[in-house]
């Protein structure tokens, strides 16, 4: 089995494995009860909250637990723009956002509010003088994900926040479930920032929605008094430990595993330019953890369906929107339909060898010359 689907969900490690079952032996108590075993549990999360924060080099910002990067997404977008909407209506986002964002944004826009669409130049760049042209005075939330799921591109956010900064009824806020664990940046340019257990070896079912602690958010799910005002229910104590150990070991010999996947994702690249139908669609100063490419003698699923045949697991778009038959990011990128149709995401880890880069490229060779 050759796994090169890193950016769709990780392998739990074995660090975050170990660490809960040691977890659920020592603490199940609900970190909302006020006896001594719940007050300990609440210290274990506060722990691993004060973990995550430190680990991000976030001060003045709290987390609020969710079931994943779609929730945080969800709550960050609506909880933003219901509390504002008196201030005004306005959003503006980039076409190469992640699913969860489109669709909430889909939802706002029915709700009666003004969604816009700043450029991308022809490295997928956001245009900045578009940015600054699109703001109004109706403008509350401007959100920008750190790295595109499908093609790896990576934003400026400073230079964004150079401008969203100079208007204090903007938030920003950004999809970082790519980033986080794959870059080291400065993430305190952002007001409000999502990510995901499940992208950094930790468990399905936890993420976060990290921001500063003068925002104000509308709850999605209102309950009892918990952890955070802005969602109710009992925290999932172990989850939130797990996040935090999760965070915690990908940061680990981080340049290491850093060096190990610019490595893999340039001989990847060189072996792809040696088949003849190839297109690579991620630029060169894209995320090294994904590589897009398109072979145009076939369409994604074909592709896909034959890898998945060999035991070859890559994808073609985003995991949630892997029914569509073409990317409409790629598609934004190229302009070519071809591409679009035809793309594949390739997304390696630290995990990945040098030899299941060979594999998938054997496979690639044999499947076009037979097309
Ligand atoms: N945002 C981005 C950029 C993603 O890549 C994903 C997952 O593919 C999500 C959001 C959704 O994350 P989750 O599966 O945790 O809801």
């Amino acid at each position: 089995m050759i796994y090169l689907d890193y950016s769709a969900t990780t392998p739990v490690s074995r660090k975050v494995l170990e660490e809960d079952a040691l977890f659920h032996q020592r603490s199940f108590a609900n970190c909302n009860s006020i006896h001594a075993l719940g007050k300990a549990a609440l210290e274990e999360v506060d722990k691993a909250t004060n973990t995550i924060l430190d680990k991000l080099n976030l001060k003045d910002y709290s987390i609020t637990y969710t079931s994943g990067a779609t929730e945080s997404n969800n709550l960050a977008l609506k909880g933003i723009a219901y509390i504002n909407k008196e201030q005004g209506k306005h959003i503006i986002t980039t076409a190469f956002e992640h699913g969860s964002i489109v669709s909430c944004l889909n939802y706002l826009a029915n709700q009666g509010f003004e969604i816009d669409i700043v450029d991308i130049d022809d490295q997928g760049q956001v245009d900045l003088r578009h940015l600054q042209s699109l703001i109004t005075d109706q403008t509350i939330l401007v959100s920008i994900g750190a790295v595109n799921s499908e093609l790896g591109i990576i934003q400026d956010l400073k230079k964004i926040k150079d401008i969203t900064s100079q208007y204090p009824n903007i938030t920003f806020h950004s999809d970082m479930t790519q980033a986080v664990g794959k870059i080291k940046t400065d993430f305190s340019v952002v007001d409000l920032l999502s990510f995901s257990g499940h992208k950094i070896y930790g468990f399905k079912g936890i993420g976060a929605l990290i921001h500063r602690k003068n925002i104000d958010l509308r709850p999605l799910i209102h309950g009892g008094k918990s952890l955070s005002k802005y969602r109710g229910g009992t925290p999932p104590t172990s989850l939130i430990y797990s996040l935090a150990i999760a965070l915690e070991d990908i940061y680990k010999n981080f340049e290491e595993k850093e060096e190990k996947v610019k490595k893999l994702n340039l001989y990847l690249r060189n072996q792809l330019k040696t088949i003849k139908n190839v297109f690579i669609n991620s630029p060169m100063n894209a995320l090294a953890n994904i590589l897009n490419f398109s072979l145009i003698s076939s369409t994604s699923h074909q592709v896909q369906k034959y890898l998945s045949d060999k035991e070859i697991y890559v994808s073609t778009t985003s995991a949630c929107s892997s029914n569509q038959g073409f990317s409409r990011v790629v598609k934004v990128l190229t302009k070519d339909d071809l591409r679009s149709q035809s793309s594949i995401r390739v997304s390696i880890s630290h995990l990945s060898e040098k030899t299941e880069i060979d594999a998938l490229i054997n496979a690639l060779e044999a499947y076009d010359e037979s097309c």
